[in-house]
């Protein structure tokens, strides 16, 4: 397979290589949006959010909670955005499943996009929509 994480976690590419553990493994963003920008990586290659495993997901959350703290802090950062692609359509470009941690600094840089407001009537119907694959699927994803 023809993965740019997966030849860094088997050391056949460099990288800043942070932190590693069992489960995850972390090293510097070669194109940061502010020094430090780091991505933190589960070792088994999923292709996104919706495909890695519940039981990897929690300890990939715990390792970018504990690696945030120490990226803001070493960064001497005001704030930091914890952010994950999915899809080409929301920016992904490498499809190994990763957060990104980046830190922030007071009035760097706006992330604001343009609001949409929602017609008399349609927030309701927005949110039926997305109800219905919640009542659908509830059972399966927490049984
Ligand atoms: P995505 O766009 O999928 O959310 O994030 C992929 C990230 O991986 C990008 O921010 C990109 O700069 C980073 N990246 C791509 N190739 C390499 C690489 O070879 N080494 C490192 N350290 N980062 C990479
Ligand atoms: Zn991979």
């Amino acid at each position: 397979m023809d993965c740019i994480f997966c030849e860094i976690k088997n050391r056949k590419a460099d990288a800043e290589i942070l932190f590693e553990d069992e489960n995850v493994i972390a090293f510097l963003d070669i194109q940061p949006i502010n020094y430090g920008h780091t991505l933190v990586v589960p070792k088994n290659h999923y292709d996104n959010f919706l495909t890695i495993p519940k039981d990897e997901l929690s300890k990939l959350m715990q390792a970018t909670q504990f690696i945030a703290g120490a990226v803001k802090r070493s960064m001497n950062a005001d704030g930091f955005n914890v952010v994950s692609n999915n899809g080409s359509s929301a920016g992904q470009s490498v499809y190994h499943f990763h957060f990104h941690i980046i830190p922030r600094f007071n009035k760097d840089f706006s992330l604001k996009p343009s609001f949409k407001t929602y017609s008399s009537g349609a927030m309701k119907d927005y949110a039926n929509q997305v109800r219905t694959f919640i009542s659908k699927y509830r059972d399966i994803y927490y049984e």
